[in-house]
């Protein structure tokens, strides 16, 4: 029989910001979204507040403060490289693992040995992320990957689980499934959850008991395979290999609205160079690049703007310079002095290997000598932080359209200068 877990990282981007402020292990930590807007992350003590995932922090700022909460902006660099150390730890602790989002993954466990005993598996699965990296999770295993995020979500829920819980045996799923509204089973959310609760389908078990053909007549098959795996049949094995990327998006709302076109041609050369970056983490070539600038739809009043453009690169590429000029000349066809735009994005689409998209006439020499190059300036930046090297176009420094991030915690992990000092 397959059997899965699922490894998640409790409250991930609080835990992360109080990895190096130990000062913090007491007081409540939330982090807020780009440009401070809303709580994407709280700790325990800020949910016990009960303030709400999602919240906009102007509301919640009062309660906040009198309750001492130490408040954050996103530091992506922080936790994409903390992701990055607990997925390690993980590859070393099952034959397959499936990343499922940043703090999250599934993993196969299937004819391991330590499966005699799954709960013990958890607990050193816990113990090892906690002293390879620092960071607390919860465990939830089960027959499929359905049941190992509902274990997941019940080791979450009740502190007696310690964080990990096991739905592998039938009888203990049954009692265990009748306590957990259908809304929080995997594939159901509230895109179904309110149609079934119309049904009668309230709880995941009433979800496991309904029949398969009454589920086809009324819904997608995807939910009748969620159901399937309710009932302890694996319909999803684990997808380690994850599809190669279809398109590249990188697109930010400004801190402050831009009116000047000076302006806007720094951040487009911002959002190319960074898309560049990812573009070539990937290993493949972009064959086409679209730009897109956004003034705000929920200021009726304003005049609107809202134009995108795209282009076919002369050849499929992975350097940062074609990707700039192709972004910067679309970028200028397509600004009106008058607006006042808020967002702006590149998105690379076409996505190939270099094999695919070399032909007779390529110059192979040219080729290698800007992957040398892209090479060394992904290495300095990563090695310096992100803007060691930056192109003549790009602005160093603040800026008016950066996002807000007032309460930014140091790269601790990333960047030389930022390294915690132990005294
Ligand atoms: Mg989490």
């Amino acid at each position: 029989m397959p059997i899965y877990a699922l490894v998640d990282v409790n409250n991930f981007y609080a835990s992360a910001e109080r990895l190096f402020r130990p000062d913090l292990a007491r007081r409540p930590v939330v982090v807020l979204s780009n440009n401070d807007g809303c709580i994407v992350a709280r700790s325990a003590e800020v949910k016990a507040l009960g303030v709400p995932m999602g919240e906009p922090y102007f509301r919640v700022r009062d309660t906040l403060q009198s309750a001492g909460t130490a408040v954050f902006s996103s530091n992506y660099a922080l936790y994409a490289d903390l992701s990055a150390r607990v997925m390690r730890t993980l590859e070393e602790l099952a034959p397959a693992v499936e990343v499922y989002s940043i703090d999250e993954a599934f993993l196969d466990l299937t004819g391991l040995d330590a499966l005699s005993d799954p709960l013990e598996f958890g607990r050193q699965v816990q113990a090892r992320v906690l002293s390879d990296v620092g960071l607390p999770v919860s465990v939830g295993i089960g027959p499929t990957k359905t049941l190992a995020k509902l274990a997941n979500y019940i080791a979450k829920q009740d502190p007696q689980h310690n964080g990990v819980a096991c739905l592998r045996e039938p009888d203990r799923r049954t009692k265990a499934l009748k306590n957990i509204p259908v809304k929080e089973v995997w594939g159901v959310g509230g895109r179904f959850a309110e149609r079934l609760e119309a049904l009668g389908v309230r709880s995941a078990a009433d979800l496991a008991l309904l029949r398969d053909s009454r589920i086809r007549q009324l819904f997608p098959v995807t939910l009748a395979r969620t159901a399937e795996e309710l009932r302890g049949r694996a319909c999803h094995d684990l997808d380690s290999e994850p599809a190669p990327q279809q398109q590249i998006i990188c697109s930010r709302t400004f801190g402050a609205p831009i009116r000047e076109y000076s302006a806007m041609r720094e951040a487009v050369a911002d959002y190319a160079v960074r898309a560049a970056e990812r573009l070539r983490g990937t290993g493949q070539y972009a064959g086409a690049l679209t730009v897109f600038l956004r003034t705000n739809p929920h200021l009726a009043a304003e005049p609107q703007h809202t134009p995108s453009a795209s282009s076919r690169l002369p050849v499929p590429t992975a350097d940062t310079r074609d990707l700039l000029t192709a972004a910067l000349h679309i970028a200028e066809q397509l600004w009106q002095p008058g607006y006042a735009y808020i967002k702006a994005g590149i998105m690379l689409a076409e996505l190939q290997s270099p094999a695919a998209s070399a032909d007779l006439f390529t110059d192979h020499s040219a080729r290698a000598r800007s992957e040398q190059l892209m090479h060394t300036v992904d290495a300095i930046n990563r090695r310096h932080g992100q803007s060691a090297v930056t192109f003549g176009v790009q602005r160093r420094g603040p800026a008016g359209w950066r996002m807000r991030r007032k309460n930014l915690s140091p790269a601790y992990t990333t960047r030389w200068s930022d390294l915690p000092v132990v005294r």
